[in-house]
């Protein structure tokens, strides 16, 4: 038996006509962050979406906590804990932030952790409290990415997927968030992270992917990936 909380067993998928992944395989293990790194296109996105269900896996299996999920709705999947925060964000830009944060923890589960959760978040991002009753999209880049980090939380992740935390994010923010990051996975969090900043990302993390056309291409611990001259070279402008 596989110790992995979530595991994908040689999914393909896409969209319509256009086969996007040929035959991944990963494993996710609990407690810790897994990264996914890839260029531009190399299907990262698309696999984040293949796990968490908003599109379907055509072949293959995605395993969660022990259950086949492969055929579950995302919605199911989300229920169970595992939450995606997509890239872009996708807020509900005319509802403050606590009506966001209200919707990410529709699931029954996360219902009843409602108030814990919410003074959890508000722990961690501080500026969301002072704002509660903003409106989301008024919020800038920075702060509506710690809102769809929070949203996540609100849900009461068992796997927290994140795809492209700092896009369009400055330095110092990014590093921000990165904090946030390191602190919910010291406290057993566990995370699966697409990020640019590979070198943030990696030295975080505890295993990494490489995802180059829709295959993996390599994996190992992330300090070796990181070392790895073909990656460095590739994502990481050394
Ligand atoms: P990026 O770092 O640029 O976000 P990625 O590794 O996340 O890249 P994907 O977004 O998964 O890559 O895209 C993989 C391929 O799937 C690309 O060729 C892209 O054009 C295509 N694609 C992505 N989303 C859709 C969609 N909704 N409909 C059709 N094709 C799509």
């Amino acid at each position: 038996m596989s110790d992995a909380i979530l595991q994908l067993e040689d999914v393909e998928s896409g969209y319509g006509e256009l086969q996007v992944l040929w035959g991944v395989s990963l494993q996710v293990k609990p407690h810790g962050m897994t990264t996914l790194v890839g260029a531009n296109g190399a299907g990262k996105t698309t696999l984040l979406r293949a796990a968490t269900g908003s599109i379907s896996a055509w072949r293959g299996r995605v395993r969660f906590d022990g259950e086949d999920v492969t055929r579950l709705s995302a919605h199911d999947k989300a229920s169970r804990g595992l939450i995606l925060v997509p890239e872009g964000r996708q807020l509900f830009n005319d509802m403050t932030v606590e009506e966001n944060l209200e919707l990410g923890a529709y699931a029954k589960r996360a219902r009843q952790k409602f108030s814990t959760s919410l003074e959890r978040v508000y722990n961690y991002f501080p500026r969301l409290k002072e704002r509660r009753d903003q409106k989301a999209g008024t919020f800038s880049g920075g702060e509506q990415q710690m809102l769809a980090v929070a949203r996540g939380l609100m849900a009461d992740p068992k796997v927290l997927i994140i795809d492209e935390l700092s896009l369009g994010l400055s330095p110092l923010l990014t590093q921000q968030l990165f904090g946030t990051l390191r602190e919910l996975k010291s406290e057993g969090l566990t995370i699966l992270l697409v990020e640019q900043n590979l070198h943030l990302a990696l030295a975080l993390s505890d295993y990494a992917y490489v995802l180059a056309e829709g295959r993996l291409h390599s994996q190992g611990p992330s300090r070796e990936v990181a070392r790895d001259p073909e990656v460095r070279k590739a994502y990481m402008g050394v």
